[in-house]
């Protein structure tokens, strides 16, 4: 039986299926082939997509949704450092084709009570709960599932130099997740080919019982570089970004070290202030509380509080992105400049870059941090304090 459920078919009482029926559903999400067609010079999976690892929006997405018991990651055998951090249940290594790296996948849950898989390609970054939900109440009447649209482009046959049109009717494009009873898919991979490119082609040579559910456009693979840009704007958020900007300068007073960008460096004097003046940061935190304009530091963390007296600016700067998140914001990128004669910032500039990214939950390359002296003139020129400017951009959490 192959069918196209409706979504608007689809009542409450089949939403809630895998609650009734007591499913039990794990989802395998696909992450072994190295990637390179997509280009970027890392993993495909790894890249970086509105501020978060392409594989790390389908592994939220299935970690958030209630239907899933658990996500175990497949990783490719090299490569995986990365992986680690994406908020996955559990990680296995796949295997050289994609039939293996699932199998793998399978493996990992045996003896265990899982009724149903769903298995996705982590290229495929637009995963939404509503797919979810379609795939886990189809799966309350039939052996698999998966998402499919219909076909809206003409088609055409090359035969011996001649075009033939190809009737559409009837035909669809298979997207991921695919649905399964966990044991049928195990029995079918089993038996498959070894360069399958889709789990239901296994099922469908069973004889199983296959419902298409509707699919959707953002749920499109990345598979060469020029995807990127495609799916990053499929999967842009309507709401602009915002943008904030920041400036602050502290003077220089007796010590021996000064701490920029959350980094201590060494220098013949220190930076005076209530905190522990990291000027660069806290043109930063200026510049994300600007974004959403809440005002600034002082509003924030006020210098006549003693509480602050001594604080790591690490606390602003943090304070700042939960403010964002609080309003469905997230910062997605930021350049600071700091404007010095001395101490000397490019030595130092790979680990604040690297600590900055740390606190803000940002990609490092997404972190840019500069230095510019101001050719000896002003108060900076006369190495009397450090100025730093910030720019950063937020962007409604997706
Ligand atoms: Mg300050």
């Amino acid at each position: 039986m192959i069918g196209l459920v409706k979504a608007c078919a689809l009542g409450t009482q089949h939403l809630a299926a895998y609650a009734i029926i007591n499913m039990s559903i794990a989802a395998i999400i696909v992450a072994g082939g190295s990637g390179q067609r997509a280009g970027g010079g890392q993993p495909k999976q790894l890249r970086t997509l509105l501020g978060r690892p392409v594989a790390a929006w389908s592994v939220e997405t299935l970690a958030r949704h209630n239907g899933i018991s658990q996500t175990i990651l497949v990783v490719p055998e090299t490569h995986s450092a990365g992986f680690e951090t994406l908020g996955a249940d559990r990680i296995v290594t796949g295997g050289e084709t994609r039939t293996r790296s699932v199998l793998a996948g399978l493996a990992a849950l045996s003896g265990s009570d899982v009724s149903h898989v769903l298995i996705h390609d982590a290229a495929r970054p637009g995963l939404t709960a509503g797919v979810i939900d379609a795939l886990i109440a189809a799966l309350a009447e039939a052996d698999a599932a998966a998402p499919a649209l219909p076909l809206v482009d003409a088609l055409k046959r090359r035969s011996d130099g001649r075009l033939a049109t190809v009737p559409r009717e009837g035909l669809y494009r298979v997207q991921t997740p695919q649905a399964f009873r966990r044991e049928l898919i195990e029995r079918a991979l089993d038996a498959a080919r070894a360069d399958l490119v889709d789990d239901i082609e296994a099922v469908e040579a069973l004889g199983a019982s296959v419902v298409l559910v509707p699919g959707a456009a953002r749920l499109a693979k990345i598979t060469y570089p020029e995807d990127f840009a495609y799916v990053t704007q499929l999967l842009s958020p309507a709401t602009p970004p915002r943008i904030g900007k920041g400036f602050d300068v502290h003077a220089f007073g007796p010590g021996n070290q000064v701490r920029l960008c959350g980094i201590a460096i060494p220098h013949d004097k220190a930076l005076a202030g209530h905190s522990d003046a990291d000027v660069g940061w806290h043109a930063l935190t200026d510049a994300i509380l600007g974004a959403l304009a809440l005002g600034d530091i002082g509003d924030h963390f006020p210098p006549s509080d003693p509480k602050w007296k001594g604080a790591d600016s690490a606390l602003f700067l943090s304070e700042a992105c939960r403010l964002a998140a609080a309003q469905g914001y997230c910062l997605t990128s930021c350049d600071i400049t700091l404007i010095c004669e001395a101490p000397k910032i490019k030595p130092h500039r790979e680990a604040m870059r690297a600590r900055t990214a740390e606190i803000t939950g940002l990609a490092q390359d997404h972190v840019s941090v500069k230095a510019t002296t101001t050719e000896g003139l002003g108060f900076a020129g006369r190495g009397e304090g450090i100025a730093a400017e910030a720019v950063a951009v937020i962007a409604p959490r997706a």
